[in-house]
């Protein structure tokens, strides 16, 4: 078996050609499986060969002319004892007479296409000379993927010997193939490469497949199965629910838990209860309430003695986390404390004292908790709020800060279950589906540029508060902050006398945290911003929400954004404003968006229109891609593969990892958090 992982053996020009499409070892090869097939095991009668149809034809040239059309063309009759067709070649060789002499016996294979006159004729068609005594091949020819100089033939002498040389390891006992329904491995790559007509009729192509999608699973699932037990061997704290604070925030509430968030607060509590280490992902769509989920869990922290923490990405959404958690929690006698870049050197040194000698349970900040001068106490829980937004050494560093803390990541990008167990299995994953009662739905609407006035009056007519979004201009600031601005003294003018505030990533903090304060108390009624507030702010009297050039925003994105509005009683708009001319991408995006409400229907979407590569981001680049399997259609797979994973680990850890070995051999980098 491990001699599949050895090199393949081929001269440097090919070796180079091979490695361009990622094909480094034996193994390798026996995957590169064909994009399709061409059926030369039969030859059709001319007149059986209808337009439209692949087929082959055999017979004997009757003629060979060049046609003096606008360019050359080379046409050549052949014809079997029941009709004509004509060969069309736009490239031909000088010798072409001796090529197709009158009389030779040639076998063509093409797409039959009928010309004006109702000819039947190929256009440039595989050609092969034979003789009446010719054998027809048993199998269909594979069409591999190949590059540039690199021939099908080449491709095929290489793969030929490994297919008949090697013994390809079988990881699946036969309980388990019948239970799931799937061929042995050996079967099923041995089909791929050298298909039959009756194999090809019967469907074999399509169940060899789905053995090479199940394993490509099974393989994914191993990877982050491991990690996942790796993540869960270190010894943590037991943090279990004292009912001392949690009782008392729970009474001071505003509001009762929905049942979604009393169910993952559950899932935590278990988790946290065990000696070992939690990591959990907590999704949840936009506004489905996860900050107090992670508050109480907190909580649970302190309750024990211990200190929590939680780390936003940017500086207003860490203090929004700080405003809303002292509230609730000085009541209780708690010590809550904030830390940002921005603190003075005096205040930020006060700070760091008071974490390491306890006399701060909750410390809420940005970034700045990593800093290596943060010491604390006896950390337990680490909540990470838009958790992707922080790199994988961010949250190692982290980890670092107290001994094996527990481990919640919040994500208000909602990604589709298919994707989340795909790529995320190395967590659990925890996930809020319901909305706190008494919202009510935003209307959202698109209103072509050229209409703006019209937005512009229905601000005026009704007196609500409004965030007005500038989009990201080719990545680029400072054309950002001058859009921001060029609206900022628009809309000041045209909209005057109301009050219009103005925030982008450019401004210091205070100055950003007093924008938000008056935008929060009112005093100013539309907010224009740059992106800064895509995540997190909560302002529940803000309810229209207008986004220019919204045919420039990723989904996910827009979604964001919409969710800003829509928390409060009041019916909410949100008018994307687009410009013309629009491309496809932009209109899918669109419609996708104004037809769906739900986070997880819209990550869907997204997923049909962008792939899962993109929407991951720089996840994806730690985990190989699928090949194979489609989360799409393969989620049964998906969920065997798991099944199956967890099962190998456990009872055969040595073979799992080999068969990891033998599909990523060239790609060791993958998954390390
Ligand atoms: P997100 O999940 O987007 O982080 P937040 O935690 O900011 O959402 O919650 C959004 C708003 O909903 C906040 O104002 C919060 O106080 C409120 N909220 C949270 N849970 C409930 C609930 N069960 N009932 C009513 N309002 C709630
Ligand atoms: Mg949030």
């Amino acid at each position: 078996m491990q001699q599949l992982l050895q090199p393949i053996n081929a001269p440097d020009k090919t070796l180079n050609k091979l490695k361009i499409l990622g094909l480094n070892t034996l193994w390798d090869l026996l995957l590169h499986v064909p994009l399709r097939y061409e059926d030369l095991t039969k030859v059709y009668k001319v007149c059986e060969a209808s337009a439209g149809m692949q087929v082959q034809v055999e017979g004997e040239v009757v003629s060979c002319d060049i046609m003096q059309t606008r360019t050359p063309q080379l046409h050549v009759k052949i014809s079997d004892s029941n009709g004509i067709i004509i060969l069309v070649f736009f490239h031909f060789y000088p010798s072409y007479k001796t090529q197709y002499q009158i009389g030779k016996r040639i076998r063509a294979f093409g797409e039959i296409k009928l010309d004006f006159h109702g000819n039947k004729t190929i256009i440039h068609p595989k050609i092969q000379s034979v003789s009446t005594t010719t054998e027809l091949p048993q199998s269909f020819t594979p069409i591999y993927s190949t590059t540039n100089g690199l021939t099908q033939n080449t491709l095929h002498k290489l793969i030929k010997p490994v297919l008949s040389n090697s013994i390809i390891p079988e990881i699946l006992a036969p309980d388990i193939l019948k239970q799931y329904n799937l061929i042995p491995l050996d079967y099923a790559v041995n089909i791929l490469h050298h298909l039959t007509a009756e194999q090809f009729n019967q469907g074999m192509h399509k169940v060899a497949l789905k053995r090479l999608k199940f394993d490509e699973l099974l393989v994914q699932q191993l990877i982050l199965r491991n990690a996942y037990v790796h993540k869960h061997q270190g010894e943590s704290v037991i943090l279990k629910p004292r009912a001392t604070h949690t009782k008392a925030l729970l009474n001071d509430l505003a509001f009762s838990l929905t049942k979604a968030q009393t169910r993952v607060l559950a899932e935590i509590y278990i988790d946290i209860a065990k000696p070992t280490q939690m990591n959990r992902l907590l999704q949840g769509d936009v506004g489905s309430g996860k900050t107090i989920v992670a508050t109480l869990a907190m909580l649970v922290a302190v309750e024990n003695g211990y200190q929590a923490c939680i780390v936003a990405p940017t500086e207003i959404l860490a203090e929004q986390h700080y405003i809303k958690t002292k509230n609730l929690l000085q009541k209780l006698g708690l010590n809550v404390v904030w830390l940002s870049g921005s603190l003075k050197a005096s205040e930020k040194q006060e700070v760091y004292t008071k974490i390491k000698e306890n006399r701060a349970q909750i410390v809420i900040g940005t970034h700045a908790v990593l800093q290596k001068k943060v010491e604390f106490y006896n950390l337990a829980l680490v909540v990470i709020d838009e958790q992707h937004r922080f790199g994988v050494e961010q949250r190692l560093v982290l980890q670092s800060k107290g001994k094996n803390p527990h481990q919640l990541m919040m994500s208000a990008t909602p990604i589709p279950r298919t994707l989340a167990m795909s790529y995320y299995a190395d967590l659990d994953l925890s996930i809020i589906d319901e909305l706190p009662p008494g919202r009510t739905p935003i209307k959202t609407l698109l209103v072509n540029n050229k209409r703006r006035h019209e937005v512009l009056e229905f601000i005026k007519s009704h007196n609500q508060q409004v965030y007005w979004v500038c989009p990201l201009i080719d990545e680029s600031d400072t054309l950002e902050l001058e859009s921001a601005v060029n609206t900022f003294n628009e809309l000041t003018k045209s909209l005057a006398p109301i009050k219009i505030g103005l925030i982008h990533g450019r401004l210091k903090t205070v100055e950003k945290t007093n924008i938000m304060h008056l935008f929060q108390q009112g005093e100013i009624q539309v907010l224009v911003a740059t992106t800064v507030i895509e995540v997190g702010v909560d302002v529940p009297n803000a309810s229209i929400m207008v986004i220019e050039h919204s045919e420039r925003m990723g989904l996910s994105q827009l979604h964001q954004l919409r969710g800003r509005v829509g928390r409060g009683n009041i019916e909410s708009q949100c008018i994307l404003l687009y410009q013309n001319p629009l491309g496809e991408i932009a209109k899918q995006r669109l419609k996708a968006i104004f037809e769906n409400a739900d986070g997880y229907k819209i990550a869907h979407e997204d997923l049909l229109i962008r792939g899962p590569g993109e929407i991951l981001g720089s996840r994806q680049s730690g985990l190989p891609l699928l090949r194979f399997a489609n989360l799409e259609e393969d989620l049964d797979l998906l969920n065997n593969a798991k099944t199956v994973a967890i099962d190998l680990l456990e009872h055969n850890p040595e073979l799992a990892k080999f068969y990891t070995k033998l599909w990523y051999s060239s790609k060791e980098h993958f998954i390390s958090v």
